[in-house]
């Protein structure tokens, strides 16, 4: 923190180095962002502050897809129109919502939450994959898309699970077509995203 700062009151200063703790938020940012919403005429401090501890509390992860939910199945799984067969697995829990916006995909999902990267120090243990293979191999599933992001660390796991499933029945599709090498699935337009999945390929 610069010694500007310290001429702060320190629950402002505190306030403002928690706010820049937040991905893409710095200092400056988080300084203007603290004196505006201490200094504001309305209660959007305390509204804000409720809904952070709320959201924080009655959030949970699902425990067959581990998207994010209230209930002890997400709104996906426990919908009974939904396709089973068809697995989609994503890196993060917003990768969902793209979808469901943009897609037309009718399946269910797995969320990883991470990728594998050995140079990270991310093990495929310290994501979702070992649960992902379990599911997959007590279920009923017939196709997996995986839908990881086009970056090395994406295309790496996209192929870790592909490899653990070779020779199995099951049907491994990846998407690619349309998707801008390097494309996070959140950035990308509706029409991108329909056209990544009626063009997903084999692997
Ligand atoms: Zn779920």
């Amino acid at each position: 923190m610069s010694k500007a700062l310290f001429s702060l009151p320190p629950a402002i200063r505190k306030l403002a180095a928690e706010l820049a703790r937040m991905p893409s938020i710095g200092e400056k940012s988080a300084l203007r962002l603290a004196y505006n919403l201490i200094m504001r005429g309305d209660d959007l401090a305390l509204t804000l502050a409720e809904a952070l501890v709320q959201a924080k509390q009655l959030t949970k992860l699902c425990r067959r897809c581990f998207a994010l939910t209230q209930e002890e199945l997400c709104p996906i799984c426990a919908d009974p129109m939904r396709d089973r067969k068809t697995l989609c697995v994503v890196e993060k829990p917003v990768d969902i919502t793209a979808i469901e916006q943009g897609s037309g995909f009718r399946g269910v999902y797995h969320v990883l939450h991470g990728l594998w990267s050995p140079l990270r120090g991310m093990s495929p243990e310290k994501t979702k994959i070992p649960e992902l293979l379990t599911r997959v191999r007590s279920g009923e599933v017939q196709e997996i898309i995986l839908a990881t992001s086009t970056t090395v660390e994406g295309d790496a796991t996209a192929l870790y699970i592909a490899r653990e499933f070779n020779g199995s029945s099951i049907t491994m599709t990846r998407l690619a077509q349309g998707l801008p090498k390097g494309g996070e699935l959140e950035y990308a337009d509706q029409l991108t995203l329909q056209h990544a999945f009626s063009g997903r390929r084999s692997l």
